[in-house]
């Protein structure tokens, strides 16, 4: 008789290092030369029918929150800000020579680093050149990711009359001495003000990114941060677990003299958040975001046009995001490129007039495939396998690995339709490299799965 493993038996068993497939193959697998001429080719090839959306990145912050784990540089002062906007802005000129005329530009990301840290009038100089040499569509949905402690009443009006729309403010944990730990203290009256000023100007959908597994966090401090959370009544919440990769960001060090929760505490402390969000009115939207039934989120869920892409879960429904600035990831129906990740080399490049490319991948038809069945599996914990019968051995490669998981009560199973069951949910990265070939587990290279 097969014994029912319980949450804790799992999470013993399946806690270990998986990618969060926000693409596939995943960035580790980035490692092809992409020539100058490939890049303009992919540039000048996009299909003019369908939407684009494009990304930009602002890798600069006042202060170093000591978790993090983003590609950023502290800086007191605005020179090295300046002279990073003037490669950015040649950066967008460049690839603006090679983009068709008729392009639909529909969705703009700011995303950091802290794009609010940029004085209001590089935005709007941003903006300009997005406009003149990318042609953004006169209603596409702006957002921006918003360091709630740089954040004025003036800031905020200028974001609203260049048409920011949306706002994912990172909030992480209200608790004091969390907030003390990470050295980013932004107390809840501080975060309330933002959002009521955000809502008074008209940048009314809002996101809040919280943080599971930050030093000396208890299900008290989770607890009581969901409340304050729910209190300020956002449409979305994105939630995550701290990765602890200090061989990488070194200044984690610095979170080892504190208590940092263990895998059994970050996974109740996940749980307890879930339920709460859950009992407040919001639906749970993949493996770890949260949104109101009349958000676009949470409808695109309903109507299978959910997606994921480098932000996480979207009803974006673009195929091709076009990346700026350093460190930014653009993909294309059959291609991701990645800028250069160190500054002085991306300067010399974009100096130089080049495209700022550092590697990249060209996906095989069956990338494609197994690109469109991982992502069903993280979006909608689901997949008929018998909609991928043309990916060659599928069947062969994956079927011990399957019915291990099945055994384990994460996955159910009838014919060629896999669902991952309620208790399998916070493994679902699990099931999903199940599908992926190029997967080799290193703790190096990714995150826990849970
Ligand atoms: S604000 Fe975000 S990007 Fe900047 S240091 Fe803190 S966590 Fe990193």
């Amino acid at each position: 008789m097969m014994m029912q493993q319980t949450p804790h038996d799992l999470l013993a068993k399946y806690d270990r290092p998986a990618p969060r497939y926000t693409s596939f193959p995943t960035a580790v697998q980035f490692d092809q030369e992409i020539a100058q001429d490939d890049c303009a080719a992919l540039l000048s090839g996009i299909d003019t029918a369908k939407p684009v959306s494009l990304y930009i990145h602002v890798p600069f912050c006042h202060q170093l929150c000591h978790y993090c784990g983003c590609n950023t540089k502290i800086v007191n002062s605005y020179g090295p800000v300046q002279s990073y906007l003037e490669l950015l802005h040649a950066e967008i000129r460049k690839a603006g020579a090679y983009l068709p005329q008729d392009l639909k530009i529909t969705r703009l990301h700011f995303g950091g680093g802290s794009p609010n840290f940029l004085a209001t009038d590089d935005t709007a100089r941003l903006l300009e050149t997005l406009n003149r040499f990318a042609r953004l569509d006169s209603a596409a949905v702006i957002d921006m990711e918003m360091d709630p402690r740089l954040l004025t009443k003036e800031k905020i009006r200028a974001y609203a009359q260049m048409g920011v729309k949306r706002a994912s403010l990172g909030i992480q944990d209200f608790d004091p001495q969390v907030q003390h730990c990470i050295n980013r203290i932004q107390p809840f009256e501080q975060v309330k003000n933002c959002v009521e000023t955000l809502r008074e100007e008209g940048i009314r959908h809002l996101n809040f990114d919280l943080i599971i597994g930050l030093p000396e966090q208890t299900a008290e401090t989770v607890s009581k941060t969901s409340e304050q959370a729910v209190s300020l009544n956002p449409d979305r919440f994105s939630v995550f677990g701290y990765a602890h990769v200090p061989w990488m960001k070194k200044h984690q060090k610095l979170l080892e003299v504190y208590h940092l929760p263990d895998a059994r505490q970050r996974f109740e402390m996940t749980a307890l958040l879930n339920n709460a969000l859950q009992e407040a009115g919001y639906a749970a939207v993949g493996m770890d975001h949260f949104a109101r039934k009349d958000d676009p989120l949470y409808i695109a869920l309903e109507n299978k046009t959910l997606h994921r892409n480098f932000q996480g879960y979207t009803d974006d429904d673009s195929e091709v995001v076009l990346g700026f600035g350093l460190s930014s990831i653009s993909s294309f129906s059959g291609a991701y490129l990645q800028n250069i990740t160190d500054a002085p080399a991306y300067r010399q490049v974009v100096m130089q007039g080049l495209f700022p490319v550092k590697r990249g991948r060209v996906l095989t038809a069956e990338d494609k495939r197994r690109r469109a069945l991982i992502e069903e599996i993280m979006c909608y914990f689901a997949v008929d396998l018998g909609h991928y019968t043309d990916i060659p051995h599928l069947q062969e490669q994956t079927s011990a690995a399957l019915a291990l998981l099945e055994q384990d009560g994460i996955l159910e199973r009838e014919g060629n339709k896999l669902r991952v069951t309620e208790r399998g949910r916070p493994f679902v990265r699990i099931v999903a490299a199940c599908f992926d070939p190029y997967f080799q587990p290193s703790a190096t290279r990714h995150a826990k799965a849970v």
